[in-house]
């Protein structure tokens, strides 16, 4: 099997990250991209990802690699040489996968890589796959502060060490120490904070790369508080929010003096529907699939928001969400 990368596509905002995979094509014989014998994962062929993520829409990866375990993630990454693109699927809540699928590997950590343990009075590690939430928990109980906002978050370690997730004030980058990641060619790393140089939704962390643990640190703090500030989060989240959706979290980062919300909301767009999908009633910087969307018609309700939007306050919106795969 070989693969060809073509150029990624500029973001037509301002070309900063537009929240897309390499577009690339899988050409020749369609064989399994490593000898099955020295891997003792899972590898599916043209495994669907919808039920992956949040949005339940989209096409099938060309592969789906689930490792056993970090040296099998390791071994299985190095035998790709670098010839197939490799994309990590957290639990995607922040994602539209395209109706035509994702090139290369997809690849999903099991439970192996779930584990959360308090290291330090004020510090903890937690595996990529772990729930974010879960880590806010586990620091409320051993009395480690500053972290409570994970709580708010859906999404994965992994997908919060990348995205850089936040709410409430508070981000990834102030409480991530750093994180261990597998790069595309199979190498070991650790990479700390400074070297991810986040910013808003945005880290720089290596196409193709997967985070399989990271370290955090918080400052010390009453258990009993934490707890409560973490219940007002969930309940304040419950009214505001569609959590119960098939949705994809923040569509639009909110740009510089404006809350995204409130652009999508004045250009009379709450509730607007576009085939299957719908700007959220609840909260307008949320797309929702009512039933069966397809994620043409998601993005594609984006791009309409956008352009009205824009239309409407001359203000450019730029995708949070990561779009990714072939249309
Ligand atoms: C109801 C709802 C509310 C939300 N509220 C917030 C909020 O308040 N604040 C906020 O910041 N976000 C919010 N989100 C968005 C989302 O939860 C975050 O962006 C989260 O960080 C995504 O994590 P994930 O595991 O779902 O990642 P995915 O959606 O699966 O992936 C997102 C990106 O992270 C990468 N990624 C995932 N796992 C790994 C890994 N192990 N290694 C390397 N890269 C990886 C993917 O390749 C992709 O580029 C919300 C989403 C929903 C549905």
């Amino acid at each position: 099997m070989s693969a060809q990368m073509n150029d990624q596509q500029p973001d037509e905002v301002n070309n900063t990250d537009n929240g897309m995979a390499p577009t690339c094509a899988v050409e020749g014989d369609v064989s399994t991209p490593v000898p099955l014998d020295s891997i003792r994962g899972a590898l599916t062929q043209g495994a669907s990802l919808a039920k992956h993520v949040w949005f339940k829409s989209g096409g099938a990866a060309d592969w789906l690699f689930e490792p056993a375990d970090l040296e099998d993630l390791k071994a299985f990454c190095e035998s790709l040489d670098g010839n197939i693109p490799i994309m990590a699927l957290g639990v995607g809540s922040n994602m539209i996968i395209r109706d035509g699928g994702v090139p290369g590997v997809v690849i999903k950590l099991g439970p192996q890589f779930a584990e959360v343990e308090v290291t330090g009075d004020t510090t903890l590690k937690a595996g990529a796959a772990a729930p974010a939430n879960k880590v806010a928990r586990r620091a409320a109980k051993a009395g480690i502060d500053g972290i409570s906002f994970l709580t708010g978050i859906p999404g994965s370690v992994g997908g919060v060490t990348k995205m850089n997730g936040g709410c409430y004030g508070r981000e990834t980058c102030d409480i991530l120490v750093d994180c261990d990641v597998v790069l595309p060619d199979g190498q070991f790393v650790t990479l700390t904070n400074a070297d991810l140089q986040y910013s808003y939704r945005h880290s720089v962390l290596p196409e193709g790369s997967v985070v399989v643990e990271a370290r955090f640190k918080g400052f010390p703090g009453d258990p009993t508080v934490i707890k409560a500030e973490m219940d007002r989060i969930s309940s304040e989240r419950k009214g505001s929010q569609p959590i119960g959706s098939m949705t994809g979290g923040s569509t639009f980062k909110n740009p510089p003096g404006h809350s995204s919300w409130k652009l999508i909301d004045a250009a009379g767009l709450r509730g607007f529907k576009h085939g299957g999908a719908q700007v959220s009633e609840k909260h307008c910087n949320f797309l929702i699939n009512t039933g069966g969307a397809t994620s043409t018609e998601i993005e594609g309700l984006g791009e309409i928001v956008r352009e009205k939007v824009y239309a409407h306050s001359g203000v450019q919106l730029e995708w949070e969400i990561k779009r990714v795969g072939r249309p």
